[in-house]
């Protein structure tokens, strides 16, 4: 049992783990014919790998996705079944060869010569081939890509990764799975993955052998205005520390860049920057206290923020939850000139998360 946000006098995040496994669902649903991965790099966005990793076990899921080697170690802990794979998109070094190999884990080459390193350091665990078709990130280009399906490379997955996908109507949707294509073809035997979160959305001609949604399992998109049938898994929250009743003139916070111009509520909860609220919410923010918007009230500071709670009074007491994040994310995020993307990794590793 966790303490409670009182107890601690800390934020904390809820994480909604059947939220997340009906967002993979909900996925699946959308590409029943190709398998679904799950993207669970920076700590599965903040929500906490070993958790939304275990659960998603639960519901089928046998790939996973992360950034770094170390991040696929640490999930090889808690997904010790070595019939899991766990891709590493950042790719392959010879340095690393004996961490991928104790691990288990499946790196994504990105280049002829993490290719040539691969067969050099004689593993024999499956590999992937990111190719470039135009985000200039990650990948092979096609020419390089060629050339190396001449000398006999064999991935078990050829993958690329979509630049505009929150926007249907960009022609660079086309264009990038044109040129996919074109590569993945070189490769007859390899399974083909191009989707995330986004891809998931395109329809079919997106989805090929593998999905890789990651900000869709947390509830969110970036899909802007689009009903997307999807649940927000992630809440933060902050216990109401203080409570003020401001006067006219009285000013809140650091510069004390807020001036109340009437009589107010206002109610100093545990959540700053540090935790991961942007310091950008300053005087534009918000929060809900009893399911009432409170806005962000002054500048917000490392471990504190003032909201102004006046509508809320009956829910505003000391120890009373304030909900930073959850379902407004989308908004907050736009809010702070953001993607809830940002909002999710930033986090902060104080904070505790909670399953609920
Ligand atoms: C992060 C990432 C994903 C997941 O993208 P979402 O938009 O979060 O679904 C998929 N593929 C690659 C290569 C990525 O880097």
């Amino acid at each position: 049992m966790s303490a409670s946000p009182l107890a601690n006098r800390a934020a904390r995040l809820i994480v909604d783990l059947d939220a997340v496994a009906a967002n993979y669902n909900r996925l699946k649903s959308l590409a029943p014919s190709s398998g679904m991965a799950a993207v669970v790099k920076a700590d599965a966005y903040g929500l906490g790998a070993e958790a939304i990793a275990t659960r998603l076990i639960r519901e089928g899921c046998r790939e996973f996705f992360v950034a770094t080697a170390p991040e696929g170690a640490a999930l090889r802990q808690t997904l010790n079944d070595p019939a899991v794979r766990i891709w590493v998109l950042n790719g392959f070094e010879a340095a690393a060869a004996s961490r991928f190999t104790k691990a288990q884990l499946a790196p994504v080459l990105s280049t002829p010569q993490q290719a040539a390193d691969y067969r050099a350091s004689g593993l024999t665990a499956p590999f992937a081939l990111h190719v470039d078709s135009g985000m200039h990130r990650l990948g092979v280009s096609p020419k390089d890509a060629a050339a190396l399906a001449a000398g006999g490379l064999a991935p078990t997955l050829v993958m690329s990764h979509l630049a505009c996908s929150e926007e249907p109507a960009d022609p660079m949707n086309p264009a990038q799975r044109a040129r996919f294509l074109d590569v993945a073809s070189l490769f007859p035997d390899a399974r083909r993955s191009l989707a995330n979160t986004g891809g998931v959305y395109l329809g079919d001609a997106y989805h090929f052998n593998l999905c890789r949604p990651g900000i869709g399992l947390a509830g969110a998109t970036a899909l802007p205005g689009q009903a997307h049938g999807l649940t927000p898994a992630a809440r933060l929250e902050a216990p109401i520390l203080q409570l003020h009743d401001l006067k006219p003139g009285d000013t809140v916070g650091y510069g004390a860049s807020f001036t109340a111009d009437k009589a107010m509520l206002a109610a100093t909860v545990a959540a700053g920057y540090a935790d991961g609220l942007p310091r950008s919410l300053s005087n534009t923010g918000w929060a809900r206290v009893g399911g009432v918007k409170a806005p962000i009230l002054g500048r917000v500071s490392m471990d504190l923020t003032v909201l102004d709670v006046t509508d809320a009074e009956n829910a505003a007491r000391a120890g009373e939850a304030a909900v930073l994040f959850g379902e407004d994310l989308d908004a907050m995020a736009t809010a702070a000139g953001t993607l809830p993307y940002e909002l999710l990794t930033g986090i902060g590793g104080r904070v505790e998360r909670v399953a609920g």
